[in-house]
């Protein structure tokens, strides 16, 4: 069994961001620019923003978190992000999900410009990621695909099995593994939680990618031997052991897995700390404009 290292790969890509944002600086006068809008008081919310933001300074991105209570209502929120469409000193504009529940999700996502879509749900980016076009690739299953390219791991013609269909990870990680590219080329099964037999369907991968959001959820029986397992979830549970209060989980038993797979990425230090890489990629097109010309 070999390590998908998110922090050894994440730390080596994070050099390269670091050196183009400052040639970019060099030649522009200006540092690429990373707004985030968090709404409420969700812990793990409030983690994720404040770890993205962490990121984007250790890189030297300039970046802006705008934190609204959880009663902000959907038409402050949108004439917001109208403002800071308009705005050309922002690059990247992302709404930390989830939202309350008085906030439809998907007006949000269509409000914000697909430009500045940086996470790329934008229904636009996700038309142009389906037929293979320059777009920003939401920043989780980018940061997998560039996992896989690191470590130069051959996927064509593999059966690849992706547990969980949600708009942020499953659907498009599905989209991404059966493109005609390089990584890519899969045979995609893409499960949920209506799938028959879903024991059978993973037994059958070659690659499995778990986004479930159920700590453990994938055992051993279900892995064939020399399987690529990635694990996307992320089940956090109060601890008294960490210095956090709580400990990270992933959807696979890690310990049981990891002796019948070829590769496998651990949580924490896998999936997790490659999404934050997508999500500076991503930026720094946008500052750059190479992928949407300013
Ligand atoms: P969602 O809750 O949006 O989607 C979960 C998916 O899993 C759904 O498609 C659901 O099916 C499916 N599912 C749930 N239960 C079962 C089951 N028993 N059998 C088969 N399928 C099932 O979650 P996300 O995609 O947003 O996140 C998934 C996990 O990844 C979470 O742990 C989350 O924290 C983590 N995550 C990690 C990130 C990272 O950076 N590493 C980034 C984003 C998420 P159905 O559609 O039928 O309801």
């Amino acid at each position: 069994m070999e390590l998908l290292d998110g922090k050894l790969v994440s730390a080596k890509i994070k050099e390269d961001i670091k050196q183009e944002a400052a040639a970019f600086m060099a030649s522009t006068g200006r540092k690429p620019h990373l707004v985030a809008i968090l709404v409420g008081h969700d812990g793990a919310s409030e983690t994720y923003v404040a770890s993205k933001m962490r990121n984007c300074e250790l890189v030297g991105f300039e970046s802006t978190n705008i934190h609204y209570e959880a009663d902000v209502t959907e038409a402050e929120l949108i004439a917001k992000i109208e403002s800071l469409n308009a705005d050309d000193r922002v690059d990247g504009l992302i709404v930390q999900l989830p939202l309350p529940a008085h906030i439809n999700p998907e007006r949000i996502t269509e409000a914000i410009d697909y430009r500045k879509d940086v996470d790329g749900f934008h229904p636009v980016n996700l038309g142009r990621m389906q037929r293979n076009l320059p777009c920003f690739i939401p920043a989780t299953p980018y940061g997998v695909m560039l996992m896989l390219d690191h470590y130069r791991i051959d996927t064509a013609g593999l059966h690849a099995v992706v547990v969980g269909r949600s708009n942020i990870v499953g659907s498009p990680m599905s989209i991404l593994l059966a493109r005609n590219s390089v990584p890519g080329n899969c045979t995609v099964t893409l499960t949920h939680s209506r799938t028959k037999n879903i024991t059978e369907e993973v037994r059958r991968a070659d690659i499995v990618v778990a986004a479930i959001g159920k700590k453990h959820f994938i055992t051993p029986d279900m892995v064939k031997p020399g399987a690529i397992v990635i694990d996307v979830g992320i089940n956090r549970e109060t601890s008294t052991q960490t210095k956090s209060g709580y400990k990270l989980y992933g959807d696979v038993d890690f310990d049981g897995v990891a002796p019948k797979a070829s590769w496998i990425t651990p949580v924490p230090g896998g999936v997790g700390l490659m999404t934050i890489i997508g999500l500076l990629k991503n930026t720094l097109e946008a500052a750059k404009g190479t992928i949407y010309p300013r």
